[in-house]
């Protein structure tokens, strides 16, 4: 049985997963990122990057890769990858952020905000929020520790499907940073939960 979930440009969805069933994330125009949270079912562990690095040996994850919690249990692991370069450095698009580096003054749509709201609908309190999957993210380091962000490599109908290791509240959100995409409009991302 398949779900489909569409996740309207700059804003967020989220879902329940149980253990074994697949999530397969699709960028169904090309060239848009997104960002992914997972907290466990029972509100005690979140998704961590440092955990990621630390048993993965490396920063950048693909297929056959683990996704692990702050208390190291296995959350997610990729199954497939049409892409190839997702990151887990940068900590999701928030208000501050904008009005930091961006001169926002105003409301701006956020990563943060989109996920916050979708845990909070389905029941749990997100934060503080860990910091996410940028999925489709085309993130570099140099050899002396300087970042940049680079036009993604997704193209329309790219996606990723993540198995869950345990039961688990995910939150996505289609990611607002112009900079993130390639400098093109923001655009929708679909989901499809594939359970047994
Ligand atoms: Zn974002």
């Amino acid at each position: 049985m398949t779900e489909r979930l569409i996740v309207a440009a700059a804003s967020g969805a989220g879902l329940r997963l149980e253990r074994g069933e697949q999530l397969r994330i699709i960028d169904v125009e090309g060239g848009q990122t997104g960002d992914l949270v997972a907290i466990s079912a029972d509100g005690r562990q979140r998704l961590c990057s440092g955990r990621t690095f630390d048993y993965g040996g490396k920063i950048y994850v693909s297929t056959g890769d683990t996704l692990w919690s702050d208390r190291s249990e296995r959350m997610l692991t990729i199954v497939a990858d049409d892409v190839g370069k997702h990151d887990l450095l940068y900590a999701p698009c928030s208000i501050e952020m904008y009005q930091l580096q961006y001169g926002v003054s105003g409301y701006h749509a956020n990563c943060h905000d989109n996920l916050c709201a979708a845990f909070r609908e389905l029941g749990i309190e997100p934060e503080p929020l860990p910091s996410s999957l940028n999925f489709f993210m085309n993130a570099d380091v140099t050899a002396d520790g300087r970042l940049s962000i680079l036009a993604p490599k997704t193209r329309a109908g790219a996606a990723m499907t993540l198995r869950a290791e345990m039961d688990l509240f995910i939150a996505l959100s289609s990611c607002p940073v112009a900079t993130c995409n390639a400098g093109g409009a923001i655009k929708p991302l679909a989901f499809e939960i594939l359970r047994a």
